[in-house]
Order: structure tokens, then sequence, then C-alpha cells
């Protein structure tokens, strides 16, 4: 089902920065049901004030909370291939599920369905690049964990929204001879605000958790290995016409 309404509008907007470009598109979850992610997104009374453009129910249905000329309050502190005030180069999208922790469940297909419609739509209204439709921890590792491991961006994909490396066969690992220094490199050069201290610090840490929530979720809790560093370099192998799943 996709059906959005329009009746419930956020007063948490401004206007885009001038000089920046809208070239993000970016996946939140809400972390609470339907009733109290629209209160949330909508009440400005509060000493944060939040928001994002839409809103997806669990059912597919789809809240137009901000209108998507205005710049609304989603991405925090964030950072991607150097830019900053994400929010003035994006759209938002929040995503209804209670989140990681005891209650953390996949996003059924109605929801996933309708997020994939409205997001080819944006991607083709603001030609939006496919390595530009990230997570909020992909832009604010440390800090952001949404929209989490549970979250199909291989689907997604394959739908024609974002990317996704696919290596054909698993390969078993062997973490030996995986130099930190390179992996810093990598991830600082496909777009993660990655310290290159050539150590294996907290701040690399949290980058490295946030690449395997989007691209490697099955790797989580499991020690490093050889496909990690496979996938983040097939991911090196984009260009500007990719979209979809990139193969190597
Ligand atoms: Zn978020």
């Amino acid at each position: 089902m996709y059906k959005v309404h329009t009746h419930i509008k956020s007063p948490n907007y401004g206007e885009r920065s001038l000089n920046t470009s809208l070239e993000f598109l970016i996946m939140h979850y809400t972390a609470c049901d339907l009733k109290t992610s629209l209160k949330v997104l909508t009440d400005p009374e509060t000493a944060h004030p939040v928001s994002a453009h839409y809103l997806v129910d669990e059912n597919g249905e789809v809240y137009r909370l901000v209108d998507e000329q205005h710049r609304a309050w989603h991405a925090g502190k964030s950072a991607w291939r150097g830019l900053t005030d994400i929010n003035s180069r994006s759209i938002g999208i929040e995503i209804v599920n209670l989140g990681q922790g005891t209650e953390y469940r996949p996003f059924p297909s109605a929801q996933m369905e309708s997020i994939a419609h409205l997001s080819k739509e944006i991607i083709a209204r603001h030609r939006i690049p496919s390595c530009h439709v990230l997570g909020h921890s992909d832009i604010a590792p440390g800090r952001k964990i949404d929209p989490g491991p549970l979250f199909n961006w291989r689907w997604l994909a394959c739908q024609g929204v974002g990317i996704y490396p696919d290596i054909g066969q698993e390969i078993k690992g062997n973490s030996t001879g995986i130099d930190v220094g390179r992996i810093q490199h990598l991830l600082a050069q496909y777009g993660y605000d990655t310290p290159l201290t050539g150590i294996l610090d907290t701040g690399t840490q949290a980058v490295i958790q946030a690449f395997l929530m989007h691209f490697y979720p099955e790797s989580l809790g499991r020690e490093a290995d050889s496909e990690f560093l496979r996938r983040l370099e097939i991911l090196q192998s984009y260009s500007e016409n990719s979209r979809g799943i990139i193969h190597k």
C-alpha cells in the first residue's frame, strides 16, 4: 500500500543554507511507535526540536511532515566526504521501528515497499547519486546507530535505491594481515568521517561498526574477516552511473 498523508505538518524546519545542494537521502528509525513518532517529529516545544520530511509507518503509510524544499532537522552533527550541514543537503526519511534493543524487529515488507517507492521518486526528483543514499549511522558514526543492521539495504539496492556490494560466494574469513591504515584510508575515501591514525582507536571502531551495519550486517558480532575488506574495495569501484548491486 502506498498512501501519502499530508494533513499533519511539522513546524520544525528552516531554510536550506545557500551554497549547498540537495544531494543526500538519509534513512532513520524513530525508536518509538507511530503515535509517539508523530508527536516527537512535530513538537516545537522540546529542548531540541526534530523533524524529517517523511515518516513511514509499519503498514506502509507515508506522512509528509515537511515540504522537500525546506531544511528538516534530522541529521544533527554529521558529515560525509568532508561535507557538513547534511540537513541543508538532504531529504530525511524517518521509519517507524522500535529500535535496537529487545524490541528491535525486521522492517515489514509493506513498509520497505513504501520506502523504495518514495525513495525512487525523491532520487529522480533531485538526481541524488546512489552512493548518497545513506543511514544516519553512516553520517554520524559513534553517535547514531539507526536504521541498524535489520534494515535491508541489499533489498533496497535491488529496487534501484542505493548501492550494495555483492561479493558472490562468501569468503571464509582470515583476519591476518588486515592493515588498519588501509582500512581507514578506504573508509575515508568512500565518505566516512574516519580518523587517519593508523591504529584501531575508538573512532575507527565506530566507523567500522557503521560500515558493517550498512554493508555487511551478517558479520556483526563476529571477528573482522577479509570479506569486510573486499566489500569495502568493491564499493570504491563505484562510479556515478552505478545503481543497485555492484558485482565484481
Ligand atoms: Zn536518526
